[in-house]
């Protein structure tokens, strides 16, 4: 193992490598400690890969040169200075999506959330009678107004509102829920999960493809204090299948003095169904059925930020709002900012549609995506001539975020086959650039759709692929 002592003797000092022209002017602007950390571990790095080498070529390998580790410090201290949370570029169509921070907010809800996040606010004072208000009345007569409802409340997510309803509701008894309905969304919120948090007793009724009115029937005791409808918003049942429609169930509720709720998930306030969507259950629907408790996230459908909405009975709603876990799982101040200008715009359908950027998004002709498709595509064609091919037809997008599994809108995107470099070393240059692309893959060529570009980004989307087709080979940075 005489070859390692040799190698090690090689790795540079600490010292002459933060001397490299590359990283001398870094000095002033950043502390050294931040710099010198970074190059001791890029040798650190090195030091090992020549102790674990299996012999003289795989140790010649290993790049000690002071051009090269200056270069991977540059690159590492680049990295640790800026932001983890970014802004990223979507390019895949899926509007909702989950991994991206589902629902980007209006225009007007980014105003408000920016006016109150630098200043002092009216959160919790009410202003006509000088003391303490309440959170929740920011936003609960315009929810009560667009649905129907008697009274609402908002929280942090949807999962919480569901965990609180049953937790106020149905502790130590007994939850009726249809087995086809026990919904896992996102891999962390699971009904019967939620349900044993709550305190409360889950029981199943019907079979996984069929439910029908008299197994809830059967399955009422004197310990069922809810029977609960779960949207199932992330996969359908189809098939030979039988559910119990809320008005059915909230009929049945009435006639036994047991409360129905339902979890609606997408929270859904306009019909899309004119646009080509799948009809969504609205909220007001659920609420004119007879349900006493209705459900959902504010960032799906609806097009806000991240809240979860409980709207229905005044007389639940206030014994809702005063459960011990509601301050640990309590909407802040920006948020609920954000939540009312959204909410605002639904008083006016039109509007809504125009400027929530998710419904405006979802409702995108097909001609014009194709517009839009077919300028990326002509400006890349001219900007990266030679460097791959570009071509643009009909394809789909989808809504996303656990919304309408099936729904395929309808749209027109960018190919792009690379002639030197495989589609995966183009996609792992778009997430290394600034602002980073997300896109996605379809028959090995990397799809560009413009459905969920933001207003102005097709210029950087356009500069952030044709930089990428552009770098040489050997990674420039
Ligand atoms: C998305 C969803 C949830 C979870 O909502 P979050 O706001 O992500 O917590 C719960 N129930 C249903 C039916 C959903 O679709």
């Amino acid at each position: 193992m005489i070859f390692k002592k040799h190698f090690l003797r090689k790795l540079p000092a600490v010292d002459r490598i933060l001397l490299h022209p590359l990283l001398l002017p870094l000095e002033k602007a950043l502390p050294r400690s931040i710099l010198v950390q970074a190059v001791q571990e890029l040798i650190e790095e090195r030091r090992r890969g020549i102790i674990r080498a299996k012999n003289e070529d795989e140790a010649q390998k290993i790049d000690l040169s002071l051009d090269n580790i200056a270069r991977d410090a540059l690159r590492v201290v680049k990295a640790k200075l800026s932001p983890s949370l970014r802004r990223v570029i979507n390019a895949t169509g899926t509007v909702l999506h989950t991994n991206l921070g589902r629902a980007p907010l209006a225009r007007a809800a980014m105003e408000m959330l920016q006016e109150i996040a630098s200043a002092y606010c009216n959160l919790e004072y009410s202003l006509k009678e000088g003391h303490r208000g309440s959170r929740h009345e920011h936003v609960e007569s315009i929810l009560c107004n667009l649905t129907g409802a008697e009274a609402a409340c908002v929280f942090n997510n949807n999962a919480a509102t569901v965990y609180l309803a049953l937790n106020t509701l149905a502790k130590e008894k007994e939850v009726i829920v249809a087995r086809g309905e026990l919904v896992e969304i996102g891999g962390s919120f699971r009904i019967p999960e939620v349900m044993k948090a709550s305190g409360a007793q889950l029981v199943e009724v019907g079979t996984t493809n069929k439910t029908y009115l008299a197994d809830y029937e059967q399955a009422i005791t004197e310990k069922t204090a809810l029977l609960l409808k779960v949207h199932t918003s992330n996969y359908r049942i189809i098939g030979f299948t039988a559910d119990v429609s809320i008005r059915e169930l909230a009929a049945l509720g009435k006639e036994k003095g047991i409360p129905v709720m339902e979890d609606i998930g997408n929270g859904a306030l306009v019909n899309l169904s004119g646009f080509g969507l799948p009809a969504e259950p609205l909220l007001s629907e659920s609420i004119n059925a007879g349900a006493a408790l209705v459900t959902c996230s504010g960032d799906k459908l609806l097009g806000g930020p991240q809240a979860g909405i409980i709207v229905g009975e005044k007389e639940k709603v206030e014994r809702i709002k005063k459960n011990q876990m509601a301050r640990a799982l309590r909407i802040d101040k920006l948020t609920l900012a954000a939540l009312e200008a959204t909410l605002r715009l639904y008083q006016e359908e039109g509007k809504a549609l125009k400027e929530i950027t998710v419904l405006r998004m979802l409702t995108l002709k097909p001609s014009e995506l194709k517009q839009k498709a077919e300028t990326i595509r002509a400006k890349l064609a001219d900007l990266c001539a030679g460097t791959a091919d570009f071509q643009c037809a009909e394809n789909i997008s989808y809504v996303g975020g656990g919304a309408m599994p099936q729904a395929e809108l309808p749209s027109y995107t960018v190919f792009v086959s690379p002639y030197e470099i495989s589609v995966g070393t183009l996609i792992e240059r778009l997430h290394a650039g600034t602002p980073p692309v997300v896109a996605r893959i379809e028959n090995d060529k990397l799809v560009l759709d413009p459905r969920t570009l933001q207003p102005g980004e097709e210029e950087a989307l356009i500069n952030a692929v044709a930089s990428a087709l552009g770098e040489n080979s050997t990674g420039a940075f």
